[in-house]
């Protein structure tokens, strides 16, 4: 196996598996994210601050990304070991050249009882309009749309590029017209920025076909200038909103779905709460990503990934990359949002630099 250590290991934890290929808190590998562009035409203040990704900032050179095929060939092992969703993120991804060649490439796997893998984009919606058919086309199942606010000068002061949220709402509904649903949009809070937009956002999509999630501010990678006084904690959002249209809480989907969901007692649909800072998830984050140059990460704050390009690259058969990347699963001892709660939601320590969300995306 490629050394590279995994991170959190000051913090040592007893190995609790009891199925087989489960990781040593007995998780089970079933999501794959991949970055396939570090380059955005946002920069948002959470995740890209235009101060640091300025014009003078280096991206990652195209020699570097992994190609299609590369990022196809790890998808088709981690599907042969338990990944059912694949989610295609950034950077933008829909910046990256051919990204429907990727999504032909991907809806072709199969599960090892032959069934569909479930492919999903994040997206900011800015090229949506253009995109969403031949996505469909290529065989993408469903979007996510990040959207911060509908009040134009709040959401121009979020994405730093004044880029109109008329053209987000367009992307959205060219999404929903070519059947890329049921589309979720992610609205992240931020104290001071945007959280005065929380009920108008729930009132605009109260209703509709999409289902509005709320997400906590985190303190990914180490240029966003994260404090936990800008964090709105779920609790708050579903109180302020409860206040004026009354909700009521309402099973998971699915044993472990991170996502906590609030139904409107009139009927009219649902919201979500992805509470990463407040109420931690990681006793049931089943996630593995790869970032866009080719690291595995086990976690969204690693400060280590494990360089499978170097290993395709240097040659290896599929059946050493398997064994890589079983490995890597099987040791694995994540669990950063718990390790910060138990510091009262002070960023805790992984003793190194954490990658950016624009390397390994949401
Ligand atoms: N560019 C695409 C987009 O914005 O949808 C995909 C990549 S973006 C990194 C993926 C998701 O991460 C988005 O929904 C974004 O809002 C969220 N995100 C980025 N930085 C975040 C932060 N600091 N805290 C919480 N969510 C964040
Ligand atoms: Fe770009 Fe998405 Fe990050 Fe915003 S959240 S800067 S749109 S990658
Ligand atoms: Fe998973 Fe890491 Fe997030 Fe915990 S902190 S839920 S282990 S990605």
């Amino acid at each position: 196996m490629v050394s590279t250590p995994l991170y959190i290991r000051a913090t040592p934890t007893p190995d609790v598996r009891s199925q087989p290929g489960a990781d040593t808190r007995n998780r089970q590998l079933r999501d794959l994210r991949i970055s396939v562009t570090d380059r955005c035409n946002f920069r948002c203040v959470y995740c890209m601050p235009k101060e640091i990704f300025g014009k003078d900032f280096t991206f990652l050179p195209r020699a570097e990304l992994l190609t299609f095929e590369e990022i196809a060939r790890i998808a088709r092992i981690a599907v042969a070991h338990g990944v059912e969703k694949i989610r295609l993120t950034g950077g933008e991804p829909l910046l990256r050249k051919g990204l429907e060649e990727l999504v032909r490439m991907l809806a072709a796997l199969k599960t090892p009882d032959g069934g569909d893998i479930d492919i999903a984009l994040t997206t900011n919606a800015a090229a949506l309009i253009a995109k969403a058919q031949p996505l469909r086309e290529a065989g993408l199942k469903r979007v996510t749309v990040s959207l911060d606010s509908l009040d134009e000068a709040t959401f121009k002061a979020m994405n730093e590029v004044d880029f109109p949220v008329a053209k987000v709402l367009q992307g959205i509904e060219a999404a929903h017209d070519v059947g890329l649903g049921p589309i979720k949009i992610n609205m992240v809070v931020k104290r001071g920025r945007n959280d005065q937009e929380i009920v108008a956002m729930a009132r605009h999509f109260k209703g509709s076909p999409y289902i509005l999630r709320f997400i906590e501010f985190m303190d990914v990678g180490t240029t966003n200038g994260w404090k936990m006084a800008e964090v709105v904690p779920s609790a708050e959002v579903i109180s302020r909103i409860n206040a004026e249209l009354p909700l009521e809480e309402v099973a998971p989907n699915y044993p472990g779905e991170t996502t906590v969901r609030w139904r409107y007692r009139d009927g009219s649909g649902e919201i979500g709460v992805i509470s990463s800072v407040t109420q931690s998830f990681c006793h049931s984050c089943t996630r593995v990503r790869i970032s866009t140059e080719g690291q595995l990460y086990t976690c969204l704050f690693a400060t280590q990934g494990h360089n499978l390009r170097a290993l395709m690259r240097g040659g290896c058969s599929d059946q050493q990359l398997s064994t890589e990347m079983v490995g890597i699963w099987q040791e694995r001892t994540d669990h950063y949002s718990e390790l910060r709660t138990a510091m009262t939601q002070q960023p805790s320590s992984t003793g190194g630099k954490k990658i950016e969300m624009s390397y390994i995306g949401g």
